[in-house]
């Protein structure tokens, strides 16, 4: 089946709340649905979620290479990845885009097929518990947010930390001191701390029972985020650090963190996704797949990845919860009871426009 071309179109939609995070606050999604067409009738469906501060992409820059990339990959039969994979390595960079493309390659691999992409990857789980995240906000509103999605069923928090230590440090406190242990908690600061910084603020959580800390410094502070993994008696995950498998080469060798954050926004897509998590199982690193901002097309994609990637240990899949409404009217992923699955019996990413 052969690719014959690539549609694409904006959307954008408001978020229920304003979403503060070290880096920035946005109160809208904006992103890039694209719909990869083939000449035996099957539609491939992907998203681009482009990030500024991540991936150095907006939807505007999605937009202009989509035609670019139609040119490299028209008339190659989708069943020929390798050398689809090849001519969009050939872009540098550009890894929302790539993986807009990628994720609607492997929808129609699995349409085509008639399974599931986390079949094909190699189903290892039926679901995955995901986190779901409370941004930077006060004490209150931290408690207020916690008391309705532990109510709703989370069995996992993600807290968003980085903008003032002392701050976060209460709130952690705050949210054990009124909901007890009976959940988990995950941090993640955003590259927003110094290493001093970072390495008082893990000590100063520990006790809280911490599952593990997310990018502590600046992504391009190898060194110091080194230094915070040696110190820390939590684990250290790097998320803005890590793109792709060289990303992870790089830090492995400077044993500069625990575990990996992989996005299939950041690495250019599912299968990229699969090798990085291969490579890091064996340097004994435990991989959690996370997300931009996406709607329910991206955050299906990143649900078949990790149900079907047995070194994906942590699932972050929350990122289609907070918006407004959805593209996806049949089928795609389903959070339920703080954890989140994929229909099986529809294939591809298994999502109806
Ligand atoms: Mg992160």
């Amino acid at each position: 089946m052969r690719i014959e071309r690539i549609e694409f179109e904006i959307v954008e939609i408001p978020r229920r709340k304003m979403f503060v995070i070290a880096t920035g606050s946005s109160d809208r999604y904006t992103g890039v649905i694209v719909k990869l067409h083939t000449d035996g009738g099957i539609v491939g469906v992907g998203e681009a979620s482009p990030s500024r501060g991540v991936t150095g992409e907006t939807p505007e820059t999605v937009c202009a290479l989509l035609p670019e990339i139609e040119k490299k990959i028209k008339g190659l039969h989708i069943e020929e990845y390798e050398k689809i994979r090849e001519r969009l390595n050939s872009i540098k960079g550009n890894s929302a885009a790539k993986a807009g493309v990628e994720i609607a390659i492997n929808d129609a691999l699995g349409k085509e097929a008639g399974l599931p992409v986390a079949k094909l990857l190699g189903l290892y789980r039926e679901r995955i518990p995901t986190s779901i995240t409370i941004g930077i906000e006060s004490r209150e509103e931290t408690l207020k947010d916690a008391e309705r999605l532990l109510g709703e069923g989370a069995k996992v928090l993600k807290v968003k930390i980085g903008l003032n230590w002392m701050e976060d440090i209460e709130r952690l406190k705050a949210l054990r001191e009124r909901f007890g242990y009976g959940f988990r908690i995950r941090v993640d600061a955003n590259q927003g701390y110094s290493v001093k910084t970072a390495i008082k603020v893990v000590r100063e959580i520990e006790p809280l029972d911490i599952e593990f800390i997310e990018q502590p410094v600046k992504w391009y502070d190898v060194a110091g985020l080194a230094e915070v993994t040696r110190a820390s008696p939590i684990p250290v995950m790097a998320d803005e650090a890590v793109h792709d498998a060289d990303d992870l080469l790089k830090l492995a060798k400077a044993r500069a963190c625990d575990m990996v954050n992989i996005k299939l926004m950041k690495c250019g897509g599912i299968r990229e996704a699969y090798l990085i998590a291969h490579l890091a199982e064996r340097l004994g690193m435990e991989c959690m797949i996370g997300c931009m901002s996406e709607t329910r097309v991206g955050i299906s994609a990143g649900t078949h990845a990790a149900l079907g990637i047995k070194n994906i240990h942590y699932a972050d899949l929350d990122g289609h919860i907070d918006l407004e409404g959805d593209v996806v009217k049949e089928g795609g992923v389903k959070t339920e009871n703080g954890e989140n699955s994929v229909p099986m019996h529809l294939p591809g990413i298994g999502c109806g426009l």
